[in-house]
């Protein structure tokens, strides 16, 4: 298997290499095989990266949006144009199963470079009347922004944050995540072929800390990162402290609340999407399953079923629904997870184990797991897994349940499912959350705002907010009579 890309970096509109910077190898997480080496950027890099964006940004920012807007929407075409190979990279990237990249990746970047592309022509300032003289407002670009990427949906994570950068007239450098560095490369060329100018995205690989020596450039006026909650904390005390603007996009532990009124097998089918879909692996994922007592029985039944039924595999089959972990860490930390929830004494309903795959036995696979009978301060219920491990809690009443679902330091998301209409707004307004869905779970497309509150993040992703996140108002004041000065 080779994914090898033409060189690590893509910057000013071309793909380059300085072997000087630390070696990275990019792994297959089905099988643990090297698929591609490049190297981490040198502070050199990083300086061409931000130079290049620098100098293109201006003239962007000074084109008509509508024409900013149809290269990113030729780029989305173009995306859409090439959806399978794409998606076996993202597959060969991140081992999630082609079933899902064939529809949940490329797919997802080229809606938002859609989105953004038509939107950004409809943003407006204001007209203030002030009875002779008037005001406007101008919504103006920030200059340079940063990026940086987690390894669950790389080329998601690499659209949701520059189409709307560059739709607004900004230029952006983006840092992929060490694990998947690959698809970024593949988003760069398209826009290139699209139309987009040198050097109005560029793609620099590295760690964290060249992460952090992007935060930190001086030239740099903002930073987008989706990733942990202590990543999360660190990257915001720079960039504060160097009074950049900054979105952050976290991680979570939400809740899932199912009431006796649900419609079961649409329940189960939201329990199951929210906790294995990408192998557990999304930062929205609704891992605190709350079931009414009533329903708790039949629920848990066809839970485990279903549950059962998921087919893990070659991630490249297209009947696999579920792939490997991202590396040999994650699946070291899953599987510690497992281990605590069962020495807390939650009860294990299935899965827990490693699978045994022919051919794959390198692979960083993990089974789906289910704990039932978890209560609240539970670990398991408590802190981030980031894989496909569920807790299912009891509980009885509407106030309870809204309780212990806010009884966290996260507030990513949250879903409920009943069929009682005033209950279902009731409920979510109470829920201290970014992201809520009633009736189904994990459904984030281009048009609606996406983030979190508390420790989850600032800012917002996708939809009209992410176009003010990247950008920046100017106030303008029109005198239309005599300068009357005292002087
Ligand atoms: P990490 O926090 O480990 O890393 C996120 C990114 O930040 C990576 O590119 C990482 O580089 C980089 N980074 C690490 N340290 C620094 C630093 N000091 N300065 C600047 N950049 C730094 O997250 P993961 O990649 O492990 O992703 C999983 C986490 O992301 C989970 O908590 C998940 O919930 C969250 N997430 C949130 C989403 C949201 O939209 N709210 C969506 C998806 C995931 P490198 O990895 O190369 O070292």
């Amino acid at each position: 298997m080779n994914a090898q890309p033409k060189a690590s970096h893509y910057i000013n509109g071309r793909f380059v290499e300085d072997e000087g910077g630390q070696p990275m190898e990019v792994i297959y997480p089905a099988t643990g095989e090297v698929i591609a080496r490049i190297h981490a950027a040198t502070p050199n890099i990083v300086e061409l990266a931000v130079e290049a964006a620098r100098a293109a940004q201006g003239a962007w920012a000074r084109l008509k949006p509508v024409e900013r807007g149809r290269i990113l929407r030729r780029a989305s075409d173009l995306l859409r144009e090439r959806n399978a190979e794409l998606a076996r990279l993202e597959t060969l990237d991140t081992g999630k199963a082609i079933q899902e990249t064939l529809v949940a990746d490329p797919a997802s970047a080229a809606d938002a470079l859609e989105f953004f592309g038509g939107a950004v022509a409809s943003v407006t300032g204001d007209y203030v009347d002030l009875g002779g003289p008037f005001a406007y407002t101008r919504r103006e670009a920030l200059g340079v922004c940063i990026g940086i990427g987690a390894w669950n949906y790389p080329i998601q994570g690499a659209a949701w944050k520059s189409a709307p950068a560059l739709a607004m007239g900004n230029a952006m450098v983006f840092k992929p995540s060490e694990n998947t560095p690959l698809s970024a490369l593949a988003l760069a060329e398209i826009y290139t072929e699209a139309g987009l100018p040198d050097g109005l995205f560029n793609v620099v690989q590295g760690f964290g800390e060249v992460g952090a020596a992007l935060a930190s450039h001086p030239i740099v006026a903002k930073v987008s990162l989706t990733g942990s909650v202590p990543t999360g904390r660190k990257v915001l005390a720079l960039a504060g402290s160097h009074m950049k603007q900054a979105t952050m996009e976290l991680g979570g532990k939400s809740p899932l609340i199912i009431f006796d009124d649900a419609d079961i097998e649409n329940a189960v089918g939201g329990a199951l999407l929210a906790n294995f879909y990408s192998t557990g692996q999304v930062c929205s994922n609704g891992t605190r399953v709350f079931v009414q007592d009533g329903i708790r029985e039949c629920f848990l039944d066809r839970l485990v079923t279903r549950a059962k039924a998921i087919r893990i595999g070659d991630p490249l089959d297209p009947d696999t629904q579920m792939g490997p972990l991202i590396n040999a860490q994650q699946h070291e930390k899953v599987m510690g997870y497992i281990e605590i929830g069962k020495a807390e004494g939650a009860t294990l309903a299935c899965g827990g184990g490693v699978p045994r795959l022919q051919g794959l036995e390198g692979g960083f696979f993990v089974e789906p797991t289910i704990f039932t009978d978890v209560v609240d301060d539970m670990r398991i219920a408590r802190e981030e897994i980031f894989g496909p491990v569920m807790s299912v809690l009891a509980f009885s009443t509407e106030e309870e349940a809204i309780e212990r679902a806010n009884d966290t330091e996260f507030g990513l998301s949250a879903g409920i499912f009943t069929r009682d209409l005033p209950r279902a707004h009731r409920v979510i307004a109470e829920l201290q959350a970014g992201t809520c869905w009633i009736n189904h779970y994990n459904l984030s497309p281009a048009e609606i705002p996406f983030g979190g509150v508390k420790q989850s993040g600032i800012g917002r992703e996708n939809s009209l907010a992410a176009l003010h996140h990247y950008s920046q108002l100017k106030t303008v004041y029109v005198e239309t009579g005599n300068v009357d000065s005292p002087y």
